[in-house]
């Protein structure tokens, strides 16, 4: 069963698609386990049904990604470095149906969800770049032999993603372990499998070999950790929640696995009395609000001097209430709703027991009650302190706590009081405080007088919980 909008845009990419299952070796391979739904969250009505992919998947994709790999590894550098760039084209080709695509299936905002589709276009061709430039070296030893180093592909790498950024997430894992010359096996979130499936049969189509991406759809539980066995695999990358994190992480240790977490964020958005407050006014709503709240680097922490603590929290309140909320759809829509139910209840719970346990807000919102069908939530400013529950807790979603601080030394003592450390940011127009600071913060990024401006050029992860690699 699937909605006939979203249908009729996968078909305009691969006409003889007809619902979901996983791509394995250039083919659609249905599966036989339990059902598992999917709903819209603007009326959360079943935007499609598909059944859990086979376990005996497993022996076929063993074989087809070790063919599919020797056969990549069989052309030229230069050539892989093509067909990479081929890729990025290809999907420029479907740029807007890949948007929409990711919009509706995803729930969220088309605005939002272009620019991601961009951005995994700039991915295949930065990587592509990488393709004929991943050399060794010879290194000078006291005797006659030559020693040298060689970067050789490790085979099959499994990489496990999560519902909030579906196509973006596989292109950041896809782009680099096939120019490393991998091949890959890619499970997406069980609620957002598409934009997944139809990214690797775009880049098959490029010129990639069959079975060199591979697609299974399914749950996490049943064929996600079945596909987690060193005889079929050689790394596993993991992009996530934390639980799941350590759940991976464990399995994979079990089976001499290495294995990269990229977990979730508390991140600290500092905003120092002499920062240009416009920009850092603007910057805060950003770095929360955006794509609702879902992102693993959101500023849900938002750390603003004393001086200017009560000003900041309602200009904050009050440029929030013009976001527009909406439609994932709607070009227009800023705030779309939360992207499933179980979701919504959580952040409705924290912020319920927040409220209840007395923290204000600058508006002087009560709740989240809201007289809109669907699954949407207001974005709301909590004023808490920073052992609150809301401020130790990843909400995901459009909920920032905004905690006062008094110095330099107090903000960073703030910001790094949280089990996570992804990432963060110091608006401040003092440029020995900015590096003093971001030198300081536990984080994996910081960025100053800006947020989220996250580039495939750069390295990305984080410390503590949330995660290595
Ligand atoms: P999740 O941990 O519930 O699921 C992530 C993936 O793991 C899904 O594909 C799921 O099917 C799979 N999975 C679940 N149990 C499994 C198991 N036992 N074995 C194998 N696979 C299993 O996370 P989610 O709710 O989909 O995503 C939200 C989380 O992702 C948030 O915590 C967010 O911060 C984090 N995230 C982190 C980054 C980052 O780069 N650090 C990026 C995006 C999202």
């Amino acid at each position: 069963m699937m909605d006939s909008k979203i249908l009729e845009l996968a078909q305009k990419i691969d006409p003889s698609f007809t619902g979901v299952a996983s791509y394995i070796g250039g083919e659609w391979v249905f599966g036989d386990g339990d059902d598992i739904s999917v709903f819209f969250a603007s009326d959360e009505t079943e935007m499609l049904r598909y059944k859990d992919a086979s376990p005996s998947i497993r022996n076929t994709v063993k074989e087809i990604t070790t063919t599919a790999q020797s056969e990549w590894m069989s052309v030229t550098a230069a050539q892989r470095g093509l067909t990479m760039h081929r890729i990025a084209d290809h999907m420029e080709d479907y740029l807007e149906d890949l948007a929409l695509l990711e919009s509706l299936s995803a729930n969220k905002p088309i605005r939002d969800s272009l620019g991601e589709v961009k951005k995994v276009i700039e991915m295949f061709r930065y990587y592509s770049g990488w393709c004929d430039k991943i050399h060794g070296d010879v290194i000078d030893v006291p005797t006659t032999h030559l020693n040298y180093t060689k970067y050789q592909p490790l085979g099959t790498v499994l990489q496990i993603t999560p519902w909030n950024a579906p196509i973006f997430t596989a292109g950041w894992q896809i782009a680099p372990a096939i120019a490393a010359g991998n091949a890959v096996i890619l499970k997406p979130s069980e609620l957002t499998p598409l934009s997944s499936l139809l990214l690797a049969v775009i880049a098959e189509r490029a010129g990639l070999p069959k079975g060199l991406v591979n697609v299974i759809a399914g749950y996490g539980h049943t064929i996600g950790s079945s596909l987690i066995d060193a005889t079929l695999v050689r790394k596993i990358v993991f992009v996530g929640s934390v639980p799941t994190g350590r759940k991976i992480a464990a399995a994979a240790a079990t089976e001499g696995l290495p294995c990269v977490l990229e977990l979730g964020g508390k991140s600290a958005n500092i905003v120092f009395s002499d920062a240009d407050y416009e920009k850092a006014l603007v910057g805060a709503q950003a770095a929360i609000f955006a794509n609702t709240g879902q992102s693993c680097v959101a500023g849900s922490r938002l750390l603003i001097q004393q001086e200017i603590y009560d000003s900041f929290v309602s200009d904050l309140a009050r440029s929030a209430q013009k976001l527009k909320v909406g439609p994932p759809t709607d070009e227009k829509t800023e705030i779309a709703p939360v992207h499933n139910r179980k979701q919504f209840d959580r952040i409705c719970e924290i912020v319920t027991s927040a409220i209840r346990s007395g923290i204000n807000t600058p508006d002087g919102r009560t709740s989240l009650d809201s007289d809109r069908t669907g699954l949407y939530v207001e974005p709301i400013i909590l004023m808490g302190s920073n052992s609150d529950e809301c401020a130790q807790e990843e909400i995901f979603g459009p909920v920032v706590v905004a905690i006062p601080f008094d110095t330099e030394e107090d903000a960073i003592r703030i910001a790094n009081d949280s089990k996570f450390g992804l990432a963060g940011a110091v608006w401040t127009r003092d440029v020995g405080r900015a590096h003093r600071v971001a030198e300081k913060l536990q984080a994996g990024t910081v960025w100053i007088n800006g947020y989220k401006t996250i580039h495939v050029s750069s390295p990305f992860g984080g410390v503590k919980d949330s995660g290595y690699g």
